[in-house]
């Protein structure tokens, strides 16, 4: 019997790990692949329910874990972290079998053949991930991979490293298979000495800049990649929105982990016939929102002083260049770290930094818009294209907004809910990357898609084999014209 309980990682457990090592993990890895990949779905998935509640007994340890390295509050860490992972574990572990099922395809002409499409394990998969979202966003994809089959090493964020390990203990504590995931830590060099592995597949989640490197470094080993980008989401307020719930939803879109979310609402495109209304509630409600530490706090800090200084740098920007702030806009310390309070801003130029790039902050723009069109133009005028959402009643108005706009997801009537339900892949597209993670798509993300095909009648030849008989290319032209002319 394994205890039940996991040591808590110190920083001095989380160093730099050297090249060595790093070879050393990806060979560990490979070779707890042999016994891992040949188990059977259910069996893999026990093992993974059985790591789920290990995480469980571990919870308060590993909440305070999470608030103490990226300075949220504790609620958003059960809430947006766990409870997420928690349901994505689950919707596997029920519904994955099936979509790994081998299929019976169809032939075609080949009435003599009898076809069949297999998913299986790539190997070992290289998981990178970010610091905004240390749990979810790096036992999402390991769970993930470890489902299809795959074996994994994890480098988590420099920002957030104990949290990485904590995960990588759950595993590694267990009676079984305590090698199937493998943790490096350190930073963007640990990150590039794992990618030039011979691993067979990397799943990256963090900036644009970054995901290009890896993208370039994936391309000697021809190693496919993931890559989960930033985002620059648009919410468009249409004229006949609820108006209450449209601005308690910008609120909390915009400003949740400190606005530190790859799919939080970063500019708001408001119909002009209810931009003063909508503006008015926005500014209430933000008004309200408690920025600190502890129980009696909404949302926490920044997570460290460089995310202070491109936020605070984009605000300044956008003062100079004519912007009015109507909340917020103060910068303030909560605990240990450098923050900046719920702000809310008009007026915003979009060639501005603030509309351009991603913000990773508590800032909300917001724009007044004549009509529809303008809305889904101004909201497609960006290179990213992670989520977006759009808030109105008409049906109509509403498919035609879903379906212009520039995104990998779009909520209705609601923010940021698309990641939280696990059948939906989440994903991006333009300069928010590719690939999905959740549902269907994101199991299969990790899987090589084998095609089979065999012979049931067993000729000593088949017709086009060599030496070609005379009739084929007479028949084949008579079956073209009869079939298809
Ligand atoms: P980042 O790109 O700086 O770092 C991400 C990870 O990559 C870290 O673990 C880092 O150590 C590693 N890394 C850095 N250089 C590397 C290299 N050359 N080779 C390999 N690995 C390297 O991003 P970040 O600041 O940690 O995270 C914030 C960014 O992540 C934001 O842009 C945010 O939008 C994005 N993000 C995207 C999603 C999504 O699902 N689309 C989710 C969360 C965050």
């Amino acid at each position: 019997m394994t205890s039940p309980k996991i040591a808590i990682p110190t920083l001095a457990e989380t160093g730099e790990a050297t090249e060595e090592e790093v070879i050393n993990k990806v060979a560990k890895a490979r070779q707890a692949y042999s016994s891992w990949h040949r188990l059977s779905y259910r069996a893999r998935a026990n093992h993974l329910l059985e790591v789920r509640r290990k995480l469980i007994k571990n919870l308060d340890e590993i909440v305070d874990l999470i608030v103490e390295e990226t300075g949220k509050v504790s609620t958003e860490a059960i809430v947006n972290e766990i409870l997420v992972t928690c349901e994505l574990m689950s919707y596997y572990a029920r519904r994955g079998e099936g979509f790994l099922r081998t299929q019976r395809v169809p032939v075609g002409i080949a009435i003599h053949k009898w076809a069949e499409v297999r998913y299986q394990p790539l190997g070992v998969v290289a998981v990178i991930s970010p610091w905004n979202y240390p749990f979810v966003l790096t036992m999402g994809p390991v769970a993930t991979a470890l489902f299809a089959g795959n074996t994994v090493v994890l480098k988590p964020s420099e920002v957030t490293p104990r949290v990485g390990v904590a995960i990588g203990r759950l595993f590694a504590s267990m009676d079984e298979f305590a090698d199937i995931v493998q943790v490096v830590t350190g930073g963007g060099k640990v990150g590039q000495a794992l990618i030039t592995q011979p691993v067979d597949k990397i799943a990256f989640t963090g900036s644009v800049q970054t995901g290009k490197s890896v993208m370039k470094a994936a391309a000697d080993n021809l190693t496919p990649v993931l890559l989960e980008l930033g985002g620059k989401d648009a919410m468009i307020v249409l004229a006949d929105a609820d108006l209450d719930r449209a601005a308690a939803g910008a609120v909390w879109g915009a400003f949740t982990n400190c606005g530190q979310t790859c799919m939080a609402v970063e500019r708001v495109y408001v119909l002009e016939d209810v931009y003063e209304p909508f503006l008015n509630k926005v500014v209430e409600i933000t008004n309200k929102v408690r920025e600190g530490q502890g129980d009696s706090a909404d949302i926490g800090a920044l997570t460290y002083e460089r995310q202070y200084d491109i936020v605070q740098h984009q605000l300044e920007d956008a003062l100079q260049t004519g912007a009015k702030v109507l909340a917020g806009g103060n910068s303030m310390r909560v605990g240990t770290r450098k923050s900046i309070s719920p702000t809310v801003l008009v007026e915003v130029s979009p060639d501005t930094e603030m509309m351009q790039q991603e913000t990773f902050g508590p800032l909300l723009p917001i724009t007044k818009v004549s009509n529809v069109e303008e809305a889904i133009q101004l909201a497609n005028q960006s290179s990213f294209g992670l989520s977006a959402s759009v808030w109105g009643k008409n049906k109509k108005t509403i498919q035609q907004v879903v379906y212009e706009l520039k995104a990998g997801s779009v909520s209705v009537n609601d923010v940021m809910i698309s990641y939280a339900i696990p059948s939906l892949p989440f994903g991006g597209v333009g300069a928010s990357g590719f690939g999905r993670t959740h549902g269907r798509e994101g199991l299969l993300e990790f899987c090589a898609v084998k095609a089979v095909a065999h012979d049931w009648l067993g000729l000593k030849r088949e017709p086009h084999w060599l030496p070609l008989p005379r009739w084929l290319g007479k028949t084949a032209k008579l079956y073209l014209k009869a079939r298809y002319g």
